[in-house]
């Protein structure tokens, strides 16, 4: 099977890769899963990623999200982040995807992410949507311990929020047009990482699987896709990611 695997991988000319949280646990960023068994399991996902979550109590969700952006600012991409990035370096054309909204991906030295769900790294006006600039320093948040009051536009003076998807919101229309033509476009999928429960994220590898091309899998549990994709490859993608390029491209 690894032999199909790689020969395919090598002969790619556009490579499609969709990454989720999975790919960022190795740098200790918590998962969607991890989030909701973990301390803060208490709080639903509707109060902390909502429109009206977060104006029912700002405080709290502005809290939650300040704590997730510090301790993405204190990780550092891992393997999988880098292999995805050398990549880019090997065939001719490759297009990220990712549902994340770490940096990771960026800071492994990948360009032109397409973050369908946004970046905790930026902020912006919940009414007017005008840009806030987060201070550069970087410091320990602790939740849910750590109520932060959200910092107020400085054109309309309602509350700043987090620049990501929430609940029942859109994702960035372009963004999301480019992805879905990529895949169209695209001779082989890779799919790292996610769960598959997201939508309409979890289209992009079915509308792989329909066209008929090469998709491989790479997640440490069981998905939907386990029997659709072409190859399923499990375990860790900090592990099996620099397995395959080494393989590929180095052996
Ligand atoms: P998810 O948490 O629903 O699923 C993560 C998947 O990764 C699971 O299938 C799990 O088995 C797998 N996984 C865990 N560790 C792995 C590893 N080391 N190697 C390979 N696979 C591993 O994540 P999702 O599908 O991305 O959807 C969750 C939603 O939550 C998204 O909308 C995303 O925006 C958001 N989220 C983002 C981050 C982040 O930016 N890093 C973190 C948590 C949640
Ligand atoms: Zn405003």
């Amino acid at each position: 099977m690894i032999s199909g695997t790689l020969t395919r991988l090598k002969e790619t000319t556009h490579l499609v890769v969709l990454t989720g949280a999975g790919i960022s646990a190795e740098s200790g960023i918590p998962t969607f899963r991890d989030a909701m068994t973990g301390l803060w399991k208490n709080y639903s996902p509707e109060k902390l990623s909502s429109a009206k979550g977060f104006s029912q109590d700002p405080a709290l969700a502005w809290g939650w999200y300040e704590w997730r952006r510090h301790k993405a600012l204190r990780a550092e991409p891992n393997a999988g982040h880098q292999t995805i990035a050398k990549l880019a370096t090997k065939l001719p054309k490759v297009t990220l995807i990712t549902q994340n909204v770490d940096d990771l991906h960026e800071r492994a030295g990948s360009q032109n992410v397409l973050h369908l769900h946004g970046s905790i790294h930026t902020a912006r006006c919940f009414e007017c949507r005008h840009p806030y600039e987060h201070p550069e320093t970087s410091a320990i948040v602790k939740f849910p311990e750590s109520r932060i009051e959200p910092p107020k536009c400085e054109k309309c003076g309602n509350w700043v929020r987090p620049n990501v998807v929430w609940f029942r919101e859109l994702l960035p229309a372009k963004a999301l047009r480019e992805a879905e033509l990529a895949v169209k476009e695209c001779d082989l999928m890779l799919i790292v990482g996610t769960s598959g429960f997201v939508y309409p994220v979890a289209n992009l590898p079915l509308l792989a699987i329909e066209r008929n091309i090469t998709t491989i899998q790479v997640n440490l549990t069981e998905t939907d896709l386990d029997t659709k994709v072409t190859f399923d490859l499990k375990g860790k993608a900090g592990v099996i990611l620099p397995e395959l390029y080494k393989m590929a491209f180095e052996e």
